[in-house]
């Protein structure tokens, strides 16, 4: 692709060095992790600070130039990745990597946007304080990733998705005005909540440069066991035993099938099966404790002999240390992963009310069965949260393209059913460019119009994430 005049504009303002213009250099930026996008772009900019941002959206903005916020390059609907038609600048927030200011008395945390995950949960680890979010892209992706996408993972049953961990942001807006919200404010009724819009606005109406964020006492005790089940219903009624018994002490709570156990087994460096024999579902449970003093492991073998004399649980390993959760939830954060191993893989990412799981995965994995003989359900994940992946992995042996050319009629066919429940068709991973179409289909005209109207009043052009979520 030819040099865009602009780059040396762009290379005043954020440093030549900054300016990615090579296809080498451009490679990472441009490919996600399920390979089903391929983004063109003349430049990937990497400003390094606030104000960086602010000049490179403004000069953007004069110049009627498109662009595409992107943080670790984890998210799953496209909405980072630059479209094939080559008209899109790539902003990445890598370098806003700096902590601004820890307040282990306040409990919040104020960070730059591209800061990684897992750098926050350290960083909130060496004051004796817990960030909750936790989830399998943790090593790669950013903070204000995250809160585009209003992530849920593992720790929503306890902590409450990304939303509720955010007390104030630091937004540039399409037309390179700064917003800064950065408050740390508990209690804040102060008109419309603005900060709102831009947590799982998929950066549609702004670029997130930093955040403030809530903090959590440390857990000082964790107990976790591998439980083996008959089936979803059963896995359905050992969460409301552990729901009524431990309340907030319940900080997970895991359902996958013994197909997905066996690819983490097969695939996944460092995955041991943690029971002795196999059993068709497995859930895994973790109760945790701000204090020392609470008997968290009686509480966890108390439920699981309810569970056991009531014949839901056929069997449970108990973790003995904390390495041993950590290996429980090796296997768990691995399951996305292994599936890439078998071949073709059909995802849908769907949330129903937590009391119909059973009988939605019933339905739903025989509706697959039926349309794709010999292909195989993997369906896992925050069961206490109602939200499932129901992904679909092809039949042995089969051509990886023909079975993905299934995608869009088994989506349909399992987006049926979930609305049969009253479902969401994207529970934790946004719309982006995946679901765009997909949007018009379960929102009201009203809500549609009202979408539309906020996207024009922020970005009047049109300019920012462009063909994204509307
Ligand atoms: P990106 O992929 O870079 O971007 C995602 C979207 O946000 C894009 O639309 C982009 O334009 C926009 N964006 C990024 N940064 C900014 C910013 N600073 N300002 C404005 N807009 C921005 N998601 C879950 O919710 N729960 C899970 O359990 C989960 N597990 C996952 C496991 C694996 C193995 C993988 C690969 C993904 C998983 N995801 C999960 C999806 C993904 O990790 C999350 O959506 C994550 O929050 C995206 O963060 P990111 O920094 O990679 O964002
Ligand atoms: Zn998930």
């Amino acid at each position: 692709m030819e040099r865009s005049p602009h780059a040396d504009r762009f290379a005043e303002i954020i440093g030549a060095a900054n300016v990615l213009t090579a296809k080498s250099d451009q490679a990472p930026y441009l490919t996600e992790w399920r390979d089903l996008y391929q983004g063109v772009t003349t430049m990937v900019l990497r400003p390094g600070s606030t104000e960086e941002v602010s000049a490179v959206m403004t000069y953007a903005y004069q110049n009627n130039l498109k662009v595409v916020p992107q943080g670790g390059n984890t998210g799953l609907v496209g909405g980072q990745i630059p479209q094939e038609t080559g008209d899109e600048i790539v902003l990445s927030l890598s370098r806003l990597n700096k902590v601004r200011a820890v307040d282990p008395v306040g409990f919040t945390i104020i960070v730059e946007s591209g800061v990684v995950l897992e750098t926050l949960q350290n960083e909130a680890e060496k004051v004796d304080r817990l960030f909750p979010l936790s989830l399998g892209a943790q090593g790669s992706c950013q903070i204000g990733g995250n809160i585009s996408t209003n992530a849920g993972g593992t720790s929503v049953l306890a902590y409450g998705n990304t939303r509720d961990l955010v007390l104030g942001l630091e937004v540039v807006l399409p037309t390179g005005e700064i917003w800064n919200g950065l408050r740390t404010l508990r209690k804040d009724n102060t008109g419309y909540d603005l900060k709102q819009l831009f947590i799982g606005g998929e950066g549609t109406l702004g670029i997130i440069t930093a955040a403030s964020l809530k903090l959590f006492p440390k857990p000082k005790k964790m107990e976790a066991a591998f439980v083996g089940l008959p089936d979803p219903h059963a896995a359905l009624r050992l969460f409301t035993l552990a729901k009524a018994q431990a309340g907030p002490v319940l900080t997970g709570f895991e359902i996958m099938p013994r197909i997905g156990v066996e690819f983490c087994l097969s695939h996944l460096d460092g995955a041991r099966d943690p029971l002795e024999g196999s059993h068709a579902w497995y859930v895994l449970m973790e109760l945790s404790s701000g204090s020392d003093a609470f008997p968290v492991r009686d509480l966890l073998e108390g439920i699981l002999g309810d569970a056991f004399e009531d014949g839901l649980v056929e069997d449970a390993a108990f973790a003995q240390n904390l390495s041993q959760v950590q290996d429980f939830w090796h296997i768990r954060h691995g399951m996305s992963e292994v599936q890439k191993a078998e071949g073709g893989s059909i995802k849908h990412d769907v949330s129903v009310p937590v009391a119909s799981i059973p009988e939605f995965l019933d339905k739903a994995a025989a509706a697959v069965e039926a349309f794709v003989p010999g292909c195989r359900p993997v369906p896992f994940g925050h069961i206490g949260d109602g939200n499932i992946h129901f992904n679909v992995s092809q039949p042995v042996g089969a051509d990886k393209a023909a079975y993905l050319a299934n995608w869009d009629d088994m989506n349909a066919i399992v987006h049926g059913i979930v609305q049969e429940f009253g479902g969401s068709i994207s529970a934790e991973h946004g719309i982006g460019r995946l679901k765009r179409s997909l949007l018009k289909e379960v929102k009201a005209d009203i809500e549609l119009d009202l979408m539309q109207r906020i996207k024009s009043a922020f970005d009047p052009k049109g300019l920012l994430n462009p063909e994204r979520v509307l």
